[in-house]
């Protein structure tokens, strides 16, 4: 079987001319399919379909085939069902998150796609741009050939660009905005919610950040560990006049309570919603707990903006009335597949994405390769740009975390500039302070998010050394 899917990837150019042949023929089918029972006529080819798809494509039979545009690499195969393009986990040899011993199937997706346009790997690029919408779950084992006979098209439906507001929806998504007039570079930090429902720690720990950050990121069950829900934690620091960015994973819930989560955040006083696809469970504290992933990040991102735009749910029933959003999404610039994870981008902000923050910088030749790409797509002139920096206490966490977080990227040289420091926490934030330095010269970079956990001491720290805001004298929490 994979011999012959691995056979199907190299010949992908062929096969498709093969397939676009076979749909020409679908209309003669047509008159057949309306005589016997459109219903009727696809359970019989349900069968034939699995047969012939399972053997070339490893076929899962979703019901809403998206073959045509993922290079001829079946998403199902890929561990969180991603239908827009890679995780930000990808291991560095190109392995899956979740399955060690298998290519990432994004990667396959990738080159399947590359040679479909008749390329050679590193000529070009994949052509993804569609968005594919989330699964109609109810078509689960039903044929997709009977929808390309019968003319039922609805599987993708790539919206227009995202209107923007007249009035920006809080104080971070005005210095996203003034970020592109005056280029007043922007700070946001994270930290993760309580183990408590006390939310006094909480209040605490944002304190540090009084004036120096523009967004204080509350992050949703990271690492797959359970907290106290980042929509309630970002409600409590709305309420006491912070500006939260809620992030919103779609690892542990499905698009009902998604929307129902995004709306309740709204309610509380919460604009700001980061949308991630989320990491695996396998890494966190609830190893045994079932992944929803009924969405990716991209599906979630334009659910929210139809939400936000048209006062509509997924569903196109209307809403009361619209909650005001001003939406984000993650990049990871720093795992392959590299020259696919600006086309990620890019399809992130088609769907709505008007902030991105990436995963820990360590490695500044990638993140200058990435904003070149990006400067090229004008990509930084739709979206604020804000990339991660981030301090460890020593060199023995850093290569902890680089060995254990999908999607971390730590050089050997630094780990090693680190290790032989005689004061590691002291080096590792001099690293920070450096890398911030090095990122406000790169064109089209907005800001820097700072991540370090548990550790708001040394990030307010960092903030205040590297010039880019002073400590004020009164505390006024972001
Ligand atoms: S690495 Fe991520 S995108 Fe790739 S197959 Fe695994 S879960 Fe899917």
């Amino acid at each position: 079987m994979r011999v012959l899917r691995d056979w199907s990837l190299r010949h992908a150019r062929g096969l498709a001319r093969v397939y676009a042949g076979a749909a020409r023929l679908a209309p003669w089918l047509a008159p057949l399919a309306r005589r016997v029972g459109v219903p009727r006529f696809g359970r019989w080819l349900a069968p034939v379909e699995h047969a012939a798809k399972g053997l070339f494509f490893d076929c899962q039979m979703c019901g809403d085939c998206a073959l045509s545009v993922t290079g001829l690499a079946c998403p199902m195969n890929c561990g969180k069902q991603m239908r827009n393009g890679p995780c930000g986990g990808v291991r560095a040899n190109g392995h899956c998150e979740l399955r060690p011993g298998q290519r990432c199937t994004w990667l396959e997706a990738g080159e399947g796609d590359v040679r479909m346009q008749g390329g050679a790997q590193g000529e070009h690029r994949p052509s993804w741009r569609e968005r594919v919408a989330p699964l109609d779950r109810r078509r689960t084992g039903q044929s997709s050939w009977i929808r390309v006979i019968s003319a039922d098209q609805a599987r993708r439906a790539a919206g227009p660009d995202v209107a923007q507001a007249a009035a920006p929806s809080g104080p971070f998504e005005q210095a996203c905005r003034e970020w592109h007039r005056s280029g007043r570079f922007i700070v946001t930090v994270e930290i993760a919610p309580p183990d408590s429902p006390d939310p006094a720690a909480l209040l605490q720990r944002a304190a540090r950040f009084a004036g120096l950050v523009d967004a204080i990121n509350i992050t949703d069950g990271a690492g797959a560990n359970c907290h106290m829900s980042s929509v309630a934690a970002a409600s409590v620091l709305a309420a006491a006049g912070c500006t939260p960015v809620c992030q919103v994973g779609c690892r542990d819930r499905n698009r009902i309570a998604l929307q129902g989560d995004v709306l309740g955040a709204a309610a509380l006083g919460v604009r700001n919603v980061l949308c991630l696809t989320g990491d695996d469970v396998s890494q966190g504290d609830h190893p045994e707990a079932k992944p929803v992933f009924d969405l990716d990040a991209v599906n979630l991102l334009h659910i929210l903006r139809g939400m936000s735009e048209r006062g509509e749910y997924a569903s196109g029933r209307r809403l009361e009335q619209a909650p005001r959003l001003f939406l984000g999404a993650t990049a990871n610039p720093f795992v392959p597949p590299y020259a696919d994870r600006v086309a990620n981008l890019e399809r992130k902000i088609d769907a709505g994405a008007r902030f991105i923050q990436t995963q820990f910088c360590f490695d500044l030749g990638l993140i200058e390769d990435f904003m070149r790409e990006v400067r090229a797509r004008g990509l930084h002139e739709r979206a604020a740009i804000i990339v991660g920096v981030g301090t460890l206490a020593s060199a023995k966490a850093l290569r902890w975390m680089a060995e254990h977080v999908p999607g971390v990227h730590v050089p050997q040289a630094v780990t090693e500039r680190i290790a032989a420091a005689a004061d590691q926490k002291a080096e590792g934030q001099r690293v920070a302070i450096e890398t911030i330095h090095a990122l406000r010269r790169i064109e089209g970079v907005a800001g820097v998010h700072l991540m370090g956990h548990k550790n708001e001491a040394a990030l307010a720290q960092i903030i205040a050394e590297s010039g880019l805001r002073q400590a004020p004298q009164a505390a006024a929490v972001a």
